[in-house]
């Protein structure tokens, strides 16, 4: 097993989609992608939280075994994020931000971290994620995600982050803005050409798009019953993909092609409910079996 290191934010969220609405409920890049990815690998987080953090979320982390040892906990409020869905569910209109203990957040790195087997830089600024990628020795692969609010606020930090790193996870609409064009194949090659060897393009419903050098490979999102809340998909998302690389340690094509179908069900799951409520009961088998259903929604036999 790999131990897998995750920078990003721990907030409280308050949501509204067409199906319902949450305030102050558990949330954040980290917090998605580490509850995630903690289902195939060890996990290292980095974050931080205010004094309102309550302990009751804590012991969730840890009944997942995440490491918390990197949580700092520092006087104020943590990050708050406030955001609406219409029908169309696919992007999140943000209401508001406050990053509260965010703001002055200054990673330390436990001794036990620096040399993880695989990095995930999660949305937060992107000088914080070049401040971590400093830190630490670089492991074999390195992911990065992303939001408006930073590609609009901090651009010129981004792309050196994206310098060195091995795959940005992102969806359509942050991609677009970033690669300055409407045509996904165009923004792929510019944003290639700066330094990720791979780009995964989160289309909500629609499944994802992986570019790289060798070729274009594509997943549909599972056909689901029920969706309430897409807020953590794309975390959700990149902590199966990462979790599964980290614990495989198999970054070819084939490699990525499962770690892709792993995040695609972990994904799946997580919209069914609001906050983190699917994943609390979320089981292995649960997976295993989504996974087999994928399998079998995805294949096709070559008549020619
Ligand atoms: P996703 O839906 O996967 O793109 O991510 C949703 C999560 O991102 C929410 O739980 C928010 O708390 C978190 N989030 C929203 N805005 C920011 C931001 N500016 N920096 C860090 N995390 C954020």
């Amino acid at each position: 097993m790999g131990n897998l290191l995750v920078v990003g934010s721990v907030a409280f969220d308050s949501v509204r989609t067409p199906f319902g609405e949450v305030s102050n409920v558990l949330g954040g890049s980290a917090t998605y992608f580490s509850t995630s990815a903690s289902f195939f690998t060890d996990v290292n987080l980095i974050a931080v939280v205010g004094e309102d953090f309550p302990e009751e979320h804590l012991e969730f982390l840890r009944s997942r075994g995440i490491n918390l040892e990197g949580l700092e906990h520092r006087p104020g409020k943590t990050f708050r994020w406030k955001g609406e869905y219409s029908y169309q569910l696919n992007e999140a209109q943000t209401l508001e931000t406050h990053l509260n203990v965010l703001e002055t957040f200054r990673p330390k790195i436990p001794d036990r971290y620096t040399t993880p087997s695989a990095l995930f830089l999660g949305n937060i600024d992107p000088e914080l994620q070049l401040d971590v990628l400093n830190k630490v020795t670089r492991p074999s692969i390195v992911a990065c995600d992303t939001m408006n609010f930073w590609i609009e606020g901090k651009r010129d930090a981004l792309w050196k982050v994206l310098e060195s790193v091995d795959v940005l996870v992102i969806n359509d609409g942050e991609a677009r803005a970033l690669g300055e064009d409407a045509n996904l194949v165009q923004v792929a090659k510019r944003i290639l050409s700066k330094g990720p060897k791979t780009l995964i393009i989160k289309r909500g419903e629609y499944g994802v798009l992986m570019f790289h050098q060798d070729g274009i490979f594509g997943a549909p999102a599972y056909p689901l019953e029920t969706v309430k809340d897409p807020t953590g998909a794309g975390d959700t998302f990149a902590g199966g993909f990462m979790g599964y690389l980290s614990a495989s340690g198999n970054y070819s094509e084939v490699g990525l092609r499962q770690a892709i179908i792993f995040g695609s069900v972990m994904a799946s799951f997580n919209v069914e409910e609001f906050s983190l409520d699917r994943l609390k009961r979320l089981t292995r088998e649960e997976i295993d079996s989504r996974y087999q259903s994928f399998k079998k929604l995805t294949h096709f036999e070559a008549l020619s």
